[in-house]
C-alpha cells in the first residue's frame, strides 16, 4: 500500500507537470492496476482524449445507472467510435434495484436524503466497487473549482472509501482552460453543455443552471451544499 508519504512526494514531484505528462506518468508506474472511471462529462472526455494518445490499453469505464439522460448514451457512443477504445459499462444488480424501487418508489431520492443515498449506493456506488476490483488506483476528472467540498483536494490523494489512490489530472484546471481544450481537439462532447448543463448526472437528479449559479447547483438541488457528493468522492 502507498504511504501518505509517498503520496506527498508525487503531489511534490509533479506539481508542475502538465495533465499528460501525470497521466503519462501514473500510466507507467501503475499499469494495468489503475483504471478511468468516465461519467462522459467534459473534463472525462478531455481525459479520455489524453490517455487514447498516451495508451490505448488503459481501462476505461462508465456506471449506467439506468437513469442517465439519453445525450449521455449518445456522447458514450460517439466516444467509443472516436477513439476506438472499449469503454467498459458497469450496470447495477437487477436485483438490488427491483428490491428498492418495490419498497420506496421509482422515484425515491426526492423523499429524504437517506433514500437519495440509498439510490445512490445501489445505482452507483455497488457498480463501482465491482469496477475497482483488483484496482491500485482510479483517475477521475475533479477540478478543485468545482465545488466547495473539492477545495482542498491534491492530483495524488488516498481514498479510504476506495483504498484506492485516486489521481485527479485536471485538479489545476479552470473551466476555460477545459472547453478550450475541447474545441482544440474536436473533442465528442454531451450536448447537454450546451443547454446549461455544466454537470450531468442521472436524469431525474440534474436540472440546468442560470448563469451566475455555482457548476453543481443543478446536482440535487433540493439538498445543501454539503451532501451534494454521491459517495464517489467521499474522502
Ligand atoms: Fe439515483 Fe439520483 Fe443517485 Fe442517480 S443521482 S443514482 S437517480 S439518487
Amino acid at each position: 500500500m502507498m504511504t501518505i508519504e509517498t503520496i506527498d512526494q508525487l503531489n511534490m514531484q509533479y506539481a508542475d507537470s502538465t495533465p499528460q505528462e501525470f497521466l503519462a506518468a501514473m500510466i507507467a508506474r501503475f499499469g494495468k492496476k489503475m483504471t478511468f472511471a468516465s461519467s462522459l462529462g467534459a473534463e472525462d472526455q478531455v481525459i479520455t482524449e489524453m490517455i487514447a494518445g498516451i495508451d490505448k490499453s488503459v481501462k476505461v469505464f462508465t456506471l449506467d445507472t439506468g437513469r442517465l439522460f439519453p445525450e449521455t448514451y449518445d456522447t458514450l457512443q460517439m466516444t467509443t467510435a472516436r477513439y476506438g477504445i472499449p469503454i467498459e459499462v458497469f450496470f447495477p444488480n437487477d436485483r438490488h434495484v427491483e428490491e428498492m424501487v418495490h419498497t420506496r418508489g421509482i422515484n425515491l431520492f426526492y423523499e429524504t436524503i437517506e433514500n437519495r443515498k440509498l439510490c445512490c449506493l445501489v445505482r452507483k456506488i455497488e457498480p463501482l466497487t465491482r469496477a475497482f476490483s483488483g484496482m491500485e488506483a482510479w483517475i477521475c476528472g475533479l477540478r478543485r473549482e468545482q465545488s466547495v467540498t473539492r477545495q482542498d483536494l491534491n492530483p495524488v490523494e488516498w481514498d479510504e472509501q476506495n483504498k484506492l489512490i485516486k489521481l485527479n489530472p485536471l485538479i489545476n484546471w479552470t473551466e476555460k482552460q477545459v472547453w478550450d481544450y475541447i474545441k482544440e481537439k474536436n473533442i465528442p462532447y454531451n450536448k447537454l453543455h450546451d443547454k446549461g448543463f455544466p454537470s450531468i448526472g442521472c436524469q431525474p437528479c440534474t436540472r440546468a443552471i442560470e448563469p451566475g449559479e455555482d457548476v453543481r447547483a443543478g446536482r440535487w438541488w433540493w439538498e445543501l451544499p454539503q451532501n451534494k457528493e454521491c459517495g464517489l468522492h467521499k474522502k
